[in-house]
């Protein structure tokens, strides 16, 4: 299995071993490393973009539990450097952590967060509403989760019987196996598009500064 080392590093290049590398039926190639720092498309987020001996990487996907990354050509399994698109990499994390951050919010005001969708352009948090749901605007979410930025809290990971978390300051920990900015500060501030209820589910639709 793939040790996930961007579960508890930031870095964005590493030496790893490529441990096979398989032509598929497309024409492109599946390879398996022995470590990787590529967050697979999933859990509302994208995957990274980036490179593995030079070659660019198509595609990132979680196979049977371990991380497939697609390419366009052969690489020799044996030891390669790999490349995270810092640029990608940034916005992911970005949008990403303030799915979280509209979600602690919302949660702090008796909203049950349910679904999380953190893709460029198209982010949303979406929650459910429960007997002691407090009123709740677009306003209010925004004040408060660009509050939180303004205190630049640090995150927090831990990582307990194979179980990845996360957490923002003292904010509520949540189960995650996404990327993550260092503190709240790196967000930049947030700005909320949309926000509609409806059948008791509230969709926040949200964007970052750019
Ligand atoms: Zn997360």
């Amino acid at each position: 299995m793939t040790e996930r080392v961007y579960f508890t590093s930031d870095e964005l290049t590493l030496n790893a071993q490529v441990v096979s590398c398989t032509a598929q039926e497309d024409g492109r190639f599946r390879v398996t490393l022995d470590r990787t720092l590529f967050h697979p498309q999933g859990g509302g987020q994208l995957a990274d973009r980036g490179s593995i001996a030079g070659v660019q990487v198509e595609e990132v996907i979680n196979i049977e539990g371990d991380v497939a990354h697609i390419v366009g050509r052969h690489i020799p399994v044996g030891a390669v450097e790999i490349a995270i698109d810092p640029e990608t990499r940034a916005l992911h994390a970005r949008l990403h952590s303030a799915g979280h951050l509209i979600a602690c919010v919302g949660q702090s005001l008796g909203w049950l967060p349910s679904k999380g969708h953190h893709w460029p352009g198209e982010c949303r948090v979406v929650f459910e509403r429960q007997s002691d749901s407090e009123p709740l605007t677009g306003e209010v979410v925004e004040e408060a989760v660009n509050a939180l930025i303004e205190l630049d809290a640090p995150r927090h990971l831990s990582n307990q019987e194979g179980v990845r978390s996360v957490c923002f300051g003292t904010l509520p920990l949540h189960g995650c196996g996404g990327t993550h900015v260092a503190s709240t500060g790196v967000v930049g501030r947030i700005k909320v598009l949309k926000f509609k209820e409806k059948k008791g589910l509230l969709s926040v639709h949200y964007d970052v500064a750019q």
